[in-house]
């Protein structure tokens, strides 16, 4: 993989080559924005890159080095990810005694450390060792979905990135040439996907749009009326954190889709493009004041959850605050 191969992240991408031919590396990077997006590819094209033997700002593919990275056997290339829960303090001591050497290859040595923040206390003061003596030729690249966990102490003495959110053209593109996603079916996920790719991937793998018409149907269809139906849908939500987080971003989807419609009058701008119908249908019935209160009681169901409040009992009142009217 090289920059080429890379969807989206322009600004970054041509800011780290200006690094590069300026000669002004960083000795340690935060790559941060949401999950799925690129940055760990990103990362691993920055570091073949700087030991291209064809240096030119970009990792050739076939040169020795660029080998070695891709065959995942560059001595000055690690990629460090938490084994289990936590990234601990054992890794991040193997990484200051390699740096104690200068780079195998004679060119720069890069560390990888993937979810970062699930550095456990004592890694991240081991590494704030490291990053206040920066030693030449060394390079850390922090990436992670969640820089708001790290300690300041860490994120101010590093290069921040910030990776933003695909745009739905770049997923939809990348789910056709890279996945062979049929094109139909490519640009729903990419709509519902926030901008990310990996996202996109699991919700194409656990067929996400099932899921979405059943809550759809539910929620937006000509039985919405019928209080218990709604109720019913509690049961589609399931048991585990994570199915019933992605539901709550459907059903969430669906009420703003209802609210976009009403104020543009544009089916161009929803999520739900192929499910326009009931959306529009849903989004006539209701006032745009109450499709906003909607959204804002499935977020604050969402925040809940996301916080370990009980499932069941958060849901029930969701349901209850709805507005249901046809
Ligand atoms: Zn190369």
């Amino acid at each position: 993989m090289a920059f080429k191969d890379i969807y989206g992240h322009e600004k970054q991408i041509r800011i780290l080559r200006q690094a590069m031919s300026s000669n002004r590396i960083a000795h340690a990077y935060l790559f941060y924005g949401m999950e799925g997006i690129g940055k760990r590819s990103t990362a691993l094209v920055f570091a073949k890159a700087l030991n291209c033997r064809e240096g030119r700002g970009e990792a050739c593919g076939h040169c020795s080095s660029c080998l070695k990275a891709d065959h995942g056997n560059h001595p000055d290339l690690r990629i460090i990810e938490p084994a289990g829960q936590s990234i601990r303090v054992q890794e991040i001591r193997e990484i200051q005694q390699q740096m104690a050497f200068r780079p195998f290859e004679g060119g720069w040595r890069t560390f990888i450390l993937v979810d970062a923040e699930k550095m456990n206390s004592t890694a991240a003061n081991a590494l704030l060792k490291t990053l206040e003596e920066p030693t030449p030729l060394n390079i850390l690249i922090l990436v992670s979905s969640r820089p708001y966990r790290f300690p300041l102490t860490v994120v101010s003495r590093c290069q921040p990135l910030r990776f933003n959110p695909l745009t739905r053209e770049t997923v939809d593109l990348y789910l056709q040439e890279r996945l062979s996603v049929p094109a139909d079916t490519a640009r729903l996920l990419a709509a519902s996907s926030g901008g990310s790719i990996g996202r996109a991937i699991e919700m194409n793998d656990e067929d996400y749009l099932s899921v979405r018409n059943e809550m759809l149907e539910q929620v937006m269809g000509p039985q919405r009326q019928d209080p218990l139906r709604l109720f019913s849908i509690i049961h589609a939500f399931g048991q585990e954190r994570k199915d019933i987080l992605e539901r709550l971003d459907i059903l969430r989807a669906c009420f703003r889709d209802a609210l976009v419609f009403k104020e543009t009058g544009m089916i161009h701008y929803l999520f739900n493009q192929d499910r326009a119908p009931e959306i529009q249908s849903f989004a006539r019935a209701h006032s745009a004041a109450d499709l906003l209160k909607n959204i804002r009681i499935v977020d604050r169901a969402y925040g809940a959850i996301d916080q370990n409040a009980n499932k069941s009992l958060t849901l029930e009142a969701m349901m209850f605050r709805l507005t249901p009217k046809s």
